[in-house]
């Protein structure tokens, strides 16, 4: 049978063609005026994905790019910081901090868990000279969600600075940075902002600032003052193309309206909900979120079947468990240029991969109860 592809894992996400040949274009040298005029125009209007007025910068990077740049620019080596593990990516900021020598105050969950708000009121109390915390809004390795605007609220007032990896959450969950108070946002382009892979992004408040300023700990190209004092202007070499397929990225998201895209992937991600539930499956997470559905492997199924038959039979690419979940939760992404067609089709799919794999499937029945999802939030039918 013919195969075509379909990426329904948490990033690299699908990117639409009108963004790849917005960056298919003359690549002109980034310190002229008319490069100038394009990256300030589109910095200026990035802030609106973010809900802030503060200073978005980018990075030539990965996400990880940004979080370590968060780091390195928020906290001293010796100092306390509060660390959120809940996940492969709270690990990450642990494992940044330790590489520069910052003391961790680790909040250690259970994988699949979501930091409750009493969790980092206690930390804050036992630890009142921890001034930074590190949060994930979407834990992508899980697919949960936190209750960041809850949080927000405990540091807001405070001398304390809330720290959060929007990697894949941004556009997926809601996030009102500078209204809810959240200090300091981390971003990559391969998510919701339906870009391939290579731009970072750190945006901050000023709260956030006055630590940037008289922090002491090495670093040199994610030193953040250098990114303000030529702002817009990069301090280096910006990925040219990338900030073009930037600006229309920002433009179509614009368009369809922040509103409009939180609820596109809490539909798409209610549907891919209910059609696991409808297919006997079980949410790992629990506090599921609109990037990715987490699923544990039925007793009896080979979880690394179930990705590769996908994969290599179906042309679906969804994305397996990480480390101690490897083989025992797959995840369905519904993030970014993704359609109520592209997740049905993931949802196929996966009734014919279980079904292959000796798992009582009915046909039809998962995706009977995503098309029910998308007909009662009037999206379809
Ligand atoms: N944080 C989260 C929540 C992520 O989902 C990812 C990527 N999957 C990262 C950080 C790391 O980003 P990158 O792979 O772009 O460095």
């Amino acid at each position: 049978m013919l195969r075509k592809n379909y990426i329904m894992a948490p990033g690299p996400t699908p990117v639409p063609i009108d963004i790849l040949l917005a960056g298919a274009k003359e690549t002109i040298h980034h310190r002229t005026p008319q490069f100038l005029e394009i990256i300030e125009k589109t910095l200026e209007e990035a802030k609106y994905l973010f809900q802030t007025s503060n200073r978005v910068y980018v990075f030539v990077s990965s996400g990880t790019g940004a979080m370590e740049a968060a780091v390195t620019n928020l906290v001293n080596p010796g100092e306390k910081a509060i660390v959120v593990v809940s996940g492969k990516f709270g690990e990450r900021w642990k494992e940044i901090c330790q590489a520069f020598g910052i003391d961790v105050v680790e909040i250690a969950l259970e994988w699949g868990e979501a930091v409750t708000p009493e969790q980092i009121e206690k930390a804050m109390k036992e630890n009142p000279d921890a001034k930074v915390i590190f949060t994930t809004h979407s834990e992508t390795s899980t697919g949960t969600v936190m209750d960041l605007k809850a949080i927000a609220e405990l540091t807001r007032n405070t001398d304390r600075v809330l720290v959060t990896d929007e990697v894949s959450g941004l556009l997926a969950e809601p996030l009102k940075m500078d209204e809810w108070g959240v200090d300091v946002v981390v971003s990559g382009s391969q998510k919701g902002i339906m870009m391939p892979p290579g731009l970072g992004f750190i945006t901050l408040s000023k709260k956030a600032w006055a630590l940037v300023e008289q922090n002491k700990c090495p670093k040199y190209y994610y030193d953040l003052r250098y990114y303000d004092k030529n702002y817009p202007d990069n301090p280096w070499t910006p990925a040219v193309n990338m900030i073009y397929m930037l600006n229309q990225s920002v433009k179509m998201l614009k368009e369809e309206g922040i509103e409009n895209i939180w609820n596109r992937h809490r539909v798409l991600g209610e549907a891919t909900r209910a059609a696991v539930k409808a297919l006997g499956l079980e949410l790992f997470s629990k506090r599921p979120g609109n990037v990715c559905t987490a699923v544990t492997v039925p007793a009896g199924v080979d979880g690394k079947k179930i990705t590769k038959i996908m994969r290599d039979k179906y042309g679906v690419t969804i994305a397996g468990g990480q480390e101690h979940l490897a083989n025992k939760i797959f995840r369905i992404a519904h993030l970014g240029y993704v359609s109520l067609f592209d997740s049905i089709t993931a949802i196929s799919a996966l009734e014919f991969t279980l079904h292959e794999l000796g798992y009582p499937v009915k046909f039809g029945e998962g995706v009977k109860a995503a098309m029910e999802i998308f007909h009662r939030e009037g999206v379809a039918g």
